[in-house]
């Protein structure tokens, strides 16, 4: 039997890409019994009418799942900040890492506006990169106005399915557009289909960029910690993971521990400050949640 891959969803169709084919399929029984909705995203095993339809009768199983945008098998986060308009900002980079990370998700940093930049800022930005590189993260600095770093992105990009992450205005649309011209998407269009939540029903749609897949609907929506524990904090801070190796404790938390490597780190500042002051602020923010009921 073919398989492919669901790249687009709509009114009980699903478009299903094998080798550079498009197959429009539906569903059969399967999933009712199984409970499972197939995703964009979804690897599937489906029977071909003929060479434009067919039905799905299998959904492979699944890497990982996204609720907002409701897609399967992300393998990648792209974190787009701008350099300036609006300014670079380190604490809602960790914001988003923390998240990226504890959905096993690889995360990879976008700096866009880079042609916006000053002499000063630009010095600034590279020293941020330096940091983040050092974290382990793989950063690029782009412009979409020189083109500045965009083919750079397009390995980055390839045989994976990659969400755009980050804040409106920073400039993702532009991004897409710069990777992918033909599509020829207006900016404020698709900031304002992308961003919030104009239409309520919202069709996720995979975009081939290169020879990887990109969502047309940016991820990671909501930034709050809702189900990340006190524990998790460290393994979603790649840096301070490592270092903590070297603490006394097992299970230390990096606060008041006697003899703790991070502490150590961020005093002598083999690690930035700012990073470990996110740390101590996220994990207070886990701390102080009010619990679900
Ligand atoms: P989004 O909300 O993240 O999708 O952001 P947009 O792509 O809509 O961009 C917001 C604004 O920033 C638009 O006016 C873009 O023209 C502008 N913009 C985006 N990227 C760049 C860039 O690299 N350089 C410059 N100069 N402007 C940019
Ligand atoms: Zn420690």
């Amino acid at each position: 039997m073919p398989e492919g891959k669901i790249i687009k969803a709509l009114s009980g169709f699903y478009y299903v890409l094998n080798e550079g084919n498009v197959i429009q399929c539906r569903g059969r029984g399967v999933f009712r019994k199984n409970k499972i909705t197939p995703l964009v995203g979804d690897e599937v095993v489906y029977q071909a009418e003929n060479d434009q339809e067919g039905y799905i009768l299998e959904v492979k199983e699944r890497k990982n799942e996204l609720v907002r945008p409701p897609i399967a098998n992300v393998d990648q986060a792209i974190l787009v900040f701008s350099a300036v308009e609006p300014d670079f900002s380190t604490a809602l980079l960790d914001r988003f890492l923390v998240l990226v990370e504890y959905n096993r998700i690889r995360p990879v940093i976008c700096i866009t506006k880079m042609d916006l930049t000053s002499g000063e800022q630009k010095e600034l930005i590279y020293s941020y990169a330096d940091d983040y590189r050092k974290a382990g993260y793989e950063v690029m600095l782009t412009s979409s106005e020189t083109e500045e770093g965009i083919k750079e992105l397009l390995p980055l990009l390839e045989g994976e399915i990659s969400v755009f992450a980050g804040q409106s205005g920073v400039g993702k649309s532009s991004l897409l557009n710069a990777l992918r011209p033909d599509l020829e998407l207006k900016t404020d269009d698709i900031s304002t289909h992308l961003g919030r939540g104009k239409h309520t029903t919202r069709h996720v749609e995979l975009i081939s960029v290169g020879a990887g897949h990109v969502a047309d609907t940016p991820g990671f929506s909501s930034l709050e910690f809702m189900e990340i524990e006190a524990e998790d904090l460290n393994y979603c801070f790649p840096d301070i993971e490592v270092l903590s190796e070297e603490c006394k404790f097992r299970g230390c938390l990096h606060i008041k521990e006697p003899k703790c490597a991070v502490k150590a780190a961020a005093e002598s500042g083999k690690l930035p400050q700012y990073r470990y002051e996110h740390y101590t602020s996220f994990l207070e923010e886990i701390k102080d949640r009010k619990p679900r009921y």
